[in-house]
């Protein structure tokens, strides 16, 4: 895989604000890597618009799962290796798959750990999931690799 997996912070520290844990997160499920994160089926709540892998179209997320995080949904990063993300946060996304170990080095968001986030289908590297020191999660998805739905799997 191509892409770094440290991200580095190039935008100066904020508050760090509070986080809803979601049901069934804990800090016990945050560090094996590999696992599936959500168990539930990706699919998109009604009236919502899913969110889907560009490679695989499975989806990954949902409009009504965006948020904001540090003052705004987007949110732009460089690596060390100068590559550029444009990021979108996500209060989750079932179908992604934790990936690796999670760290806190070189987060984006300060007092954040983190870990890659793949598509649980084709394992594309779709962004990182981040676990704040004050509980619960989030995700950071790099937005030129979701597209729109209707996904095919939804049927
Ligand atoms: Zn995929």
């Amino acid at each position: 895989m191509p892409l770094s997996p440290f991200p580095r912070v190039i935008q100066p520290p904020r508050p760090i604000p509070r986080w809803g844990r979601a049901p069934g997160d804990g800090p016990g499920r945050t560090g094996r890597p590999g696992r599936m994160i959500e168990p539930r089926a990706g699919a998109a709540l009604p009236g919502d618009r899913p969110l889907c892998c560009i490679a695989c179209r499975a989806v990954v997320t949902s409009e009504n799962r965006r948020i904001t995080v540090d003052g705004d949904h987007r949110h732009t990063f460089a690596n060390p290796y100068g590559h550029i993300f444009e990021i979108g946060c996500f209060a989750a996304a079932p179908g992604c798959l934790g990936a690796g170990a999670v760290t806190s080095d070189f987060s984006w968001f300060p007092g954040t750990r983190w870990q890659m986030a793949l598509c649980a289908v084709c394992r594309l590297h779709l962004g990182w999931r981040y676990v704040p020191v004050s509980g619960g999660f989030f995700f950071g998805l790099i937005l030129n690799r979701l597209v729109s739905g209707p996904a095919a799997s939804e049927v």
